[in-house]
């Protein structure tokens, strides 16, 4: 099957790519304007380039990055909650994704968003089916849980960059800020 994988960093794609490739022709779809500040952008980015080079996988790459309009509607939503603001977050990424797979002409779209266990992963799968039905491309799910450790081990012996929040500021002033400052 022809699968578009949207892919949410270097690190998430790993093990995936090793064993969906097995059956599965990919090409790997970069869309992901939830990672703050720019240079953290960058820097996921620049690690996705550099092991997609190493591996000789097919790539698109859509660097659209609207801060302004992002940042607007996730800050309106995380003041709710914060299953909403990632819930938008998830379907834009993947709604995106879902667009180009049927402009390509793929089989299916995915997202390696179904590796790491703190991802929403109800929530992925839930809107991955919903989204597809709204775009008529099949949702190619598989519980990637599975390969979590065996993707962090690839990721610390290749040596590419392991970043240390989901992606936007409200994950970052979570795992940095809040409650862990002791003034
Ligand atoms: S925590 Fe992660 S999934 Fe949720 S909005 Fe932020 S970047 Fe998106």
């Amino acid at each position: 099957m022809k699968i578009l994988l949207h892919t949410c960093c270097a690190p998430c794609l790993m093990a995936p790519y090793k064993h969906l490739s097995q059956e599965h022709e990919l090409t790997l779809f970069w869309y992901n304007p939830n990672i703050q500040p720019y240079r953290e952008y960058l820097r996921r980015l620049r690690a996705f380039r550099e092991y997609t080079r190493r591996i000789g996988a097919r790539v698109i790459e859509d660097l659209s990055y609207p801060l302004e309009e992002w940042l607007y509607k996730a800050s309106i939503l995380s003041k709710k909650s914060n299953v909403l603001r990632c819930k938008f977050c998830y379907a834009d990424r993947l709604f995106r994704t879902a667009l180009k797979a049927r402009e390509l002409g793929m089989d299916a779209f995915s997202t390696t968003l179904l590796l790491a266990p703190y991802q929403k992963h109800e929530l992925v799968k839930e809107l991955g089916f919903s989204i597809a039905k709204k775009v008529g491309v099949k949702f190619h799910y598989e519980d990637m849980r599975r390969w979590f450790d065996e993707s962090e081990d690839m990721a610390r012996k290749a040596g590419i960059y392991r970043q240390g929040y989901c992606g936007c500021i409200f994950s970052e002033a979570d795992r940095y800020w809040r409650d862990k400052l002791d003034f």
